[in-house]
């Protein structure tokens, strides 16, 4: 199939399936202005990943909560949705996507206008109290002195997405695999598929018999492995592409 009988087939299946899920990764936001973590450029180049690992981040507060104000409250929480996260919103809306489970922190499909987005390493967008687990959205917190506490306890604040050796919560599992149940239409959308347990949640789709179609601008661990459909290139492009495709339908069809 060309990409373009590929992006026409997507269309059909996603008016076709009564549950589509979006799997979405880093490479969602890529076109965001949001660097990936690892490798050339990304920002472990200049910032110390430590971090973000638990141990360090309970041993050296002040240090940790330092790197983290400048990686994700001054920079990310200024980022903006892209093409691909809006066409998302709009096919929620269309009721052709029924959920997208993210492992992104950004909160960018929220921004994008999604409802029913399942946050698997959870979100830069809240902290929570590591004593009394009260939460707080970011913006109610100020990180003028480090590390910020909690109100009520004076706990020590984190941001309530999953740290290095840190496992994944209940409640993100959970509320994944009940998105996935019943799913027929699986769209991994910008992953490598190389983190993990994150990455084991394509391979319960399939089992559970749904199309798994990829689109990203590089081979991933699902290339060769799991997926049906491949499409290859910017998630902008392709997902602005089967929108058309699908707004051209609905017209069609009124
Ligand atoms: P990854 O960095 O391992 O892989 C990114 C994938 O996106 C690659 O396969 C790449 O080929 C693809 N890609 C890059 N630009 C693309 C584009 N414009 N269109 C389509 N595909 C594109 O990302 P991952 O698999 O999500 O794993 C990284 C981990 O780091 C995750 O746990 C994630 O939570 C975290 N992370 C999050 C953010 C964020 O919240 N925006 C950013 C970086 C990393």
């Amino acid at each position: 199939m060309s990409t373009q009988e590929q992006i026409i087939f997507v269309s059909e299946m996603l008016l076709k399936s009564t549950h589509s899920v979006a799997f979405t990764g880093a490479g969602i936001s890529a076109e965001s202005g949001i660097p990936v973590f690892r490798g050339k450029d990304g920002l472990w180049e200049k910032y110390n990943p430590k971090a973000l690992d638990l141990e360090y981040f309970y041993a050296k507060p002040k240090a940790s909560w330092e790197v983290i104000k400048d990686v994700f409250y001054k920079f990310l929480i200024n980022i903006k949705p892209n093409a691909a996260h809006y066409s998302l919103a709009e096919w929620e809306r269309m009721n052709v996507l029924h959920a997208i489970i993210t492992q992104n922190i950004d909160n960018l499909h929220q921004k994008a206008g999604n409802k029913n987005v399942f946050e698997f390493h959870g979100s830069a967008a809240r902290l929570i109290c590591t004593s009394c687990l009260k939460q707080y959205t970011a913006l109610e917190i100020s990180l003028e002195v480090l590390p910020p506490l909690c109100v009520k306890c004076k706990g020590l604040l984190k941001p309530d997405f999953i740290f290095f050796g840190e496992p994944i919560t209940e409640e993100a599992y959970q509320s994944s695999m009940k998105a996935l149940q019943n799913c027929q239409l699986m769209l991994i959308i910008g992953t490598s598929g190389e983190v993990s347990p994150a990455n084991s949640l394509p391979y319960l789709a399939k089992e559970n018999g749904a199309l798994i179609v990829e689109i990203n601008k590089d081979k991933s661990l699902y290339s060769n492995s799991l997926s049906d459909i491949i499409i290859n290139g910017n998630a902008t492009e392709i997902l602005q592409n089967i929108s058309m495709h699908l707004l051209a339908h609905n017209k069609a069809v009124k």
